[in-house]
C-alpha cells in the first residue's frame, strides 16, 4: 500500500461527473462514494491525507485502534484505488460555471471540466502573529508537534494553545524534551478532558494560564520568549529552544471569496445538512465547512465527505445527466 495515490493515467480531456477538490480524510470518503456510485471521478488535492499528515497516531477512529496516521492514509489510498478512482496532485487556484459545466482551473494541469464539484480542501494553519515568528519560522519556531518534536530531545520547548493539538502536542514533546511550557490564553482547556488530564499527569510539563506570547526571540535559532499574563499584565523572558504554535486552523476566506461560495461568519463554507453550497452541483465536505458546531475530527469528515457524495450522485441523477 502506498502513500500516494494512483493517477491511472487519467485522461483529462474529458467531462467529470465529479471533481474533488483536496485530499484529506473527506475527500477520500467522497471519492470512495463517488465511485460506488459509479460517478466518474477526478481527485485533486496538494498533500494525500491533508492534516493527517501531521497526525502521529490517530486513537479516535471506531474500529481503527491506535493506528498510526500514515498507516490510515495507505488505507485510504488502497480503498480509492479499488474503486480505480484517480487522485492527481495540483492545486486548484478557482472555478467557474459554463453553462451546466464547471471548469476547474489547476495550477499545472490546466483547466479540467466537471458537472459537479466537492470542496473538501481543509484548513489552513493560524499564526500567532507576534515578531519573531517568522523569522524563526523552521528554526525553532514550529507548527506541527507531531512533525518536530523528535528535533527537540533534550531541549526546553514551549506550546501555545488549549485545544486538542496543542494538548496533544504537549504530550508528545514531553517524551521528548526536559521541560515543556504549555501556555494557554484562558484558564479552561478546550481540548478533550483526556487530553488534559495525561497532560497535567506529566512531570515535565508547566502549564501556564492566563498568558499568552508576545515575542520571541534568539540569534540563528530561537532562544526565548516573551510570555506576557493576561489578568496581570506582567511580562516575563522564558528561555526555550523551541515554539510550537499550536492556535488553530484559518478559515478558507480567499478561496470562498474567489468562487462566490457563501461563508458563515467565521469564514468557513456554508453548507446544509447535504453538503450543499449556494451554487448549484457544488458541495462541500470537511474542516473547511460550517457544520457540525466546529467538531473537526477525521470521523466527522468522513462522513460529510460521504454526505457530500450522495448529494452530487443525486444532484446528477436529478438532472438526467449521467
Ligand atoms: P482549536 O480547537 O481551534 O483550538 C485553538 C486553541 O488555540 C484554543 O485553545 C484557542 O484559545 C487558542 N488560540 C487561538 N488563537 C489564539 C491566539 N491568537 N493566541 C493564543 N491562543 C490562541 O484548534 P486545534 O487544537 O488545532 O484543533 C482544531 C480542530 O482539530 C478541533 O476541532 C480539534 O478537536 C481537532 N483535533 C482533534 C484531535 C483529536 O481528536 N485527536 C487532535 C487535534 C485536533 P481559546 O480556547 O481561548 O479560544
Amino acid at each position: 500500500m502506498s502513500l500516494l495515490p494512483k493517477s491511472f493515467n487519467v485522461d483529462l480531456n474529458q467531462i467529470f461527473d465529479t471533481v474533488i477538490i483536496g485530499l484529506g480524510p473527506a475527500a477520500y470518503s467522497a471519492a470512495l462514494y463517488t465511485g460506488r456510485y459509479m460517478l466518474k471521478t477526478l481527485v485533486i488535492g496538494e498533500t494525500p491525507g491533508g492534516q493527517l499528515t501531521e497526525a502521529g497516531e490517530v486513537d479516535d477512529y471506531l474500529g481503527l485502534i491506535g493506528v498510526q496516521a500514515q498507516d490510515m492514509i495507505k488505507l485510504f489510498n488502497a480503498h480509492i484505488e479499488k474503486y480505480n478512482i484517480p487522485a492527481i496532485i495540483d492545486t486548484v487556484e478557482s472555478f467557474r460555471r459554463e453553462g451546466d459545466i464547471y471548469v476547474v482551473k489547476t495550477k499545472r494541469k490546466g483547466e479540467i471540466k466537471a458537472r459537479t464539484v466537492i470542496v473538501a480542501i481543509g484548513v489552513k494553519r493560524r499564526k500567532l502573529n507576534v515578531p519573531g515568528e517568522d523569522k524563526f519560522t523552521g528554526r525553532g519556531v514550529s507548527y506541527c508537534s507531531v512533525c518536530d518534536a523528535p528535533l527537540f530531545k533534550n531541549r526546553v520547548v514551549a506550546v501555545v494553545g488549549g485545544g486538542d493539538s496543542a494538548l496533544e502536542g504537549a504530550e508528545l514533546l514531553s517524551r521528548y524534551a526536559t521541560k515543556v511550557y504549555l501556555i494557554h490564553r484562558r484558564d479552561q482547556f478546550r481540548a478533550q478532558p483526556v487530553y488534559v488530564d495525561t497532560v497535567k499527569a506529566k512531570p515535565n510539563v508547566e502549564i501556564i494560564l492566563n498568558s499568552t506570547v508576545t515575542e520571541i526571540k534568539g540569534d540563528k535559532l530561537v532562544r526565548q520568549i516573551t510570555v506576557k499574563n493576561l489578568k496581570t499584565g506582567e511580562t516575563k523572558d522564558v528561555d526555550v529552544n523551541g515554539i510550537f504554535i499550536e492556535i488553530g486552523f484559518e478559515p478558507p476566506v480567499e478561496f470562498a471569496k474567489v468562487n462566490s461560495l457563501e461563508t458563515d461568519q467565521n469564514g468557513y463554507i456554508k453548507v446544509d445538512e447535504w453538503g450543499r453550497t449556494n451554487l448549484p452541483g457544488v458541495f462541500a465536505a470537511g474542516d473547511c465547512t460550517s457544520t457540525w458546531l466546529g467538531f473537526r475530527q477525521v470521523v466527522t469528515a468522513v462522513a460529510q465527505g460521504a454526505v457530500a457524495a450522495r448529494s452530487a450522485y443525486t444532484y446528477l441523477n436529478e438532472r438526467k445527466v449521467r
